[in-house]
């Protein structure tokens, strides 16, 4: 926890020092390695809102947003960030945010990436922007035709755009080198993630996840940086294991394990160690999360691949979580709940969120009718203090785990 607050701190630093030309792009289906090979930096505003979130900021910028007109239904990321701007555009650190020198939209299932790079251009004026359509996984796998058309727009639309705007020619070496270090932070950290299917979990697939995937998902995929992060977490984790422990909570270890649960749905950033209490009080552990996969799916096994790599590039968009189409969001939550022997999931449901939120409530039902897990519903939001109501949510996770102990206790 703390180096990877180290890592993004230092990156903001970077940012703010200036003479570095940046890139907006959004977390998932990002091109890091491709952006940094040109040596841009980027600039992930879903990060900015989250972190503003964290630091108690996000209120008055989300306020800020809608004196400006912007309705209340919209993602708080979004009004999180555009009230930000309007207040100068001062990143969470307190330090100022350069402006993009070009905005790089891979859509990646989410409409919403596409409005909110529309009012980005229309506040900073002259920006170029290129845009990557990467298009749904409407049968639940990547057809090859697909994996082509992406692969067209990186080689016709994002690298001339990235090489007008470094100023730099297309590096292919440089590229695959990235890619090489992706690969390796990638492996370990899937061996961390998988490391919460031992009893006790040595870890919180959830809330203690935040931390795990900051780096990966951030600014660090593809540099050294990232692959000694990951080294240095597993080796963590390893020692953990080895003694037997459990996760670390914000009271410190767990030492009883007593409810492993699984969560779908992003956290709530402005009361988040509050929240991760409402669990950890309870001794329940988050054993795995869908939340953590939003930056890249690299559990069922992609990684990125040197030898192939703007193909590679274009299965990681294609392959992103918010891209999936809910009969796979379903088999994935489904099989993490055996795989990790869950007792209980969790659906975190953010109204705003709209393609995480889309279809939960199905979701529930079917989860529930193909494990005969019970699961629980809770809803709260990312960024704005007004929908985190703690009473009723705390409320709601202590009567679910009464059910579940009283379930387990009654198979006895
Ligand atoms: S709606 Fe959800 S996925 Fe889309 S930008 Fe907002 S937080 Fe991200």
């Amino acid at each position: 926890m703390l180096l990877q607050k180290q890592m993004i701190g230092d990156h903001y630093d970077r940012l703010a020092e200036g003479g570095h030309k940046v890139v907006y792009t959004f977390v998932p289906g990002n091109l890091n390695e491709l952006v940094r090979s040109f040596g841009l930096l980027p600039v992930l505003p879903e990060i900015n809102a989250l972190q503003s979130g964290m630091r108690k900021l996000s209120a008055e910028y989300i306020a800020e947003a809608e004196k400006q007109g912007h309705s209340e239904d919209v993602c708080t990321y979004v009004k999180c960030d555009i009230g930000m701007l309007k207040k100068g555009n001062i990143g969470p650190t307190g330090k100022p945010l350069p402006k993009p020198d070009l905005l790089l939209l891979s859509y990646t299932g989410c409409f919403t990436f596409m409005k909110w790079f529309e009012l980005l251009r229309s506040e900073f004026g002259d920006v170029p922007v290129a845009m990557l359509h990467v298009p749904y996984q409407a049968n639940g796998r990547i057809e090859p035709h697909q994996r082509q058309y992406v692969v067209d727009q990186l080689r016709n639309e994002v690298i001339p755009k990235l090489e007008q705007v470094s100023g730099r020619p297309f590096d292919v070496q440089k590229l695959r080198d990235m890619l090489a270090l992706s690969a390796q932070a990638e492996d370990d950290l899937v061996w961390v993630l998988e490391s919460a299917k031992n009893r006790p979990s040595p870890i919180d697939a959830y809330f203690g996840g935040v931390y795990y995937i900051g780096p990966i998902f951030s600014a660090f995929r593809g540099t050294p940086e990232a692959v000694d992060y990951y080294r240095t977490l597993r080796a963590e984790v390893e020692a953990r294991l080895a003694a037997g422990a459990g996760p670390i909570t914000p009271d410190g270890p767990m030492t009883r394990e007593k409810v492993r649960l699984v969560v779908e749905g992003p956290p709530n950033w402005t009361s988040f160690r509050e929240f991760w209490r409402m669990f950890s009080e309870e001794d329940a552990v988050v054993v795995a999360s869908t939340y953590t996969k939003v930056g890249g799916l690299y559990d069922r096994g992609f990684r990125h691949d040197p030898a192939h790599p703007l193909e590679t590039l274009a299965d990681y968009c294609l392959g992103c979580y918010t891209n999936l189409n809910l009969p796979t969001r379903v088999e994935l939550i489904e099989r993490y709940i055996r795989d990790y022997r869950a007792d209980g999931f969790l659906i975190n449901s953010v109204k705003s969120c709209n393609s995480f939120s889309v279809g939960q409530l199905l979701m529930l039902r079917q989860i529930e009718e193909r494990t005969g897990v019970p699961g629980a519903f809770i809803e709260s939001d990312l960024v704005d203090p007004r929908y985190f109501s703690a009473a009723n949510i705390k409320n709601r996770i202590e009567s679910y785990l009464q059910m579940l102990d009283q379930k387990r206790g009654a198979a006895a």
